[in-house]
């Protein structure tokens, strides 16, 4: 029988928590997309966006979509059929990317890379320089590969392509990294930025958004595929006056104006900071708690939204995610594909903190012990919490425990 009291427990890398105030800015009468008033939400969503993707000089465009159709927009916007593209294949969602790119008709070279890493830069270089006629136009890069909890350099690929003198576009899927991970479009020149709605700007799924350099708004004027729903061109008439070619998904967009406050009142440099420590948390519950090991080759690959834990032969991932959810209502990340089975995946992005990980991590321990590992009870939590009781959220604004007890107290801020 399933648990179906209190809380479900949602820890799959996306979609993430909601928070209350998105929820309920979401809750609202459906209303004329072509009034007067509607500019003032759709522009202001527009613009601010782009701070999240930290672009000045980009534009940003938002389809009734899911990532997936932004990926989509990136590439038959920029692209003509048969162009050479080249893409890392590290995880299920690099391995989507690349399969719509040859669906729709690109040629791409795939470089493989085990799962376990991300793009790997010195290739990358030596693909580029060897490429003297600049065949490629397009280089796909997964940022956080979702699927294995791997984080990829994309500054550092930024600068082998510049290093290489190659005048490629560079795409980069940011869909589990946007405002989660430190992503920085105009500094690291990224062409073409995919992101959704569900994951680190905490909504529902529903969103497809794509920001574009003016790189690649200029790829517009050459690129031959066919394309109609997702024609930025139709966007670009439109969305100046703060309108939509289509009806757009009108609670989606009341709903990301409140997250977008949310994300400027904590401050995009502190939600990174936050889900850094809060990742170090649930690392050191896997690797030091349970003693298990990562998806994630090496600390420079580690993903401060997903965590991939590789369970032992004999153990079935997929059993202890049934376990989780049956047993204690907690939703755990399957793994996909290749690595079905052998791993299962925490999520943690979007509106967190320590206590909601704590029962993830509790839960997870519990049904792992279910199906039969080898764990010690309570070793998660223990191990986590010996990391946040010694680390700070924001290191920039140290203060100590004590500190902070006695400024409540002080303060006459503890009662009773
Ligand atoms: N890219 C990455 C890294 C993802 O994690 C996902 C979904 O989880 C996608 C792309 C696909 O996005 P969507 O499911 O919103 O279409």
């Amino acid at each position: 029988m399933r648990q179906t009291t209190g809380r479900n427990f949602l820890f799959v890398p996306g979609p993430t928590n909601i928070p209350d105030r998105v929820q309920r800015a979401m809750m609202i009468a459906m209303e004329d997309h072509r009034s007067s008033k509607f500019p003032d939400l759709s522009i202001s969503v527009l613009g601010d966006l782009k701070k999240v993707f930290r672009t000045t000089d980009g534009q940003v465009f938002i389809f009734p979509s899911s990532g997936t159709g932004a990926w989509e927009a990136a590439l038959t916007n920029t692209l003509s059929p048969g162009d050479k593209v080249l893409a890392s294949d590290f995880g299920q969602f690099s391995h989507l990317w690349i399969d719509m790119a040859q669906r729709l008709g690109f040629d791409v070279e795939v470089q493989e890379v085990e799962w376990g890493e991300g793009v790997p830069l010195e290739r990358t270089e030596a693909t580029l320089r060897a490429d003297k006629n600049h065949e490629i136009k397009a280089i796909l890069a997964c940022h956080n590969e979702t699927a294995t909890g791997v984080t990829s350099d994309i500054e550092g690929l930024r600068k082998v392509m510049d290093a290489a003198g190659h005048p490629a576009l560079l795409a980069v899927d940011a869909v589990s990294s946007l405002a989660s991970i430190d992503f920085r479009m105009d500094d690291w020149g990224v062409d073409l930025a995919v992101s959704g709605s569900q994951k680190g700007l905490m909504l529902p799924a529903g969103l497809g958004i794509l920001a574009c350099s003016q790189k690649a708004l200029k790829a517009l004027e050459t690129a031959e595929s066919k394309r109609c729903y997702f024609d930025l061109a139709d966007m670009i008439k439109h969305n100046p006056a703060g309108y939509f070619p289509y009806t757009p998904a009108l609670p989606m967009l009341y709903g990301l104006r409140e997250s977008l406050d949310l994300i400027e009142e904590e401050g995009l440099d502190n939600i990174i900071a936050r889900h850094h420590y809060l990742a170090e948390g649930v690392r050191a519950a896997v690797t030091k708690g349970w003693g298990l090991k990562l998806c994630a080759r090496s600390p420079n690959w580690y993903s401060d939204t997903v965590s991939a834990v590789m369970v032992p032969d004999g153990i079935d991932g997929a059993h202890i995610i049934d376990v989780a959810f049956r047993r204690y209502n907690l939703a755990l990340g399957a793994g996909l594909a290749k690595v079905a089975g052998k791993l299962f995946r925490i999520g943690h992005l979007g509106d967190l903190n320590e206590l909601m990980l704590m029962g993830a991590l509790a839960g997870a321990e519990m049904a792992m012990l279910d199906v039969g590992m080898e764990v010690q009870p309570g070793s998660a939590v223990a191990a986590a919490s010996n990391y946040w009781r010694n680390n700070d959220p924001i290191p920039h604004q140290k203060v100590s425990r004590e500190e902070q007890f006695y400024e409540a107290h002080s303060t006459g801020s503890v009662q009773g």
